[in-house]
């Protein structure tokens, strides 16, 4: 299975969306359209 990121449409695998997503493994943002920083703070779960 594969995940999208909700904000560019960049597909992930759904381990990237495990991680970075929320816990139905949504992506809001990856590190794609945003910076790794962002998606350690929390970016992928809720669109900060
Ligand atoms: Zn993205």
């Amino acid at each position: 299975m594969t995940a999208h990121c909700q904000n560019c449409g960049a597909h992930h695998t759904e381990q990237y969306a495990r991680v970075f997503g929320n816990n139905d493994g949504v992506l809001y943002n990856c590190s794609e359209c945003r910076d790794v920083t962002a998606m350690f703070r929390g970016a992928g779960v809720e669109g900060i």
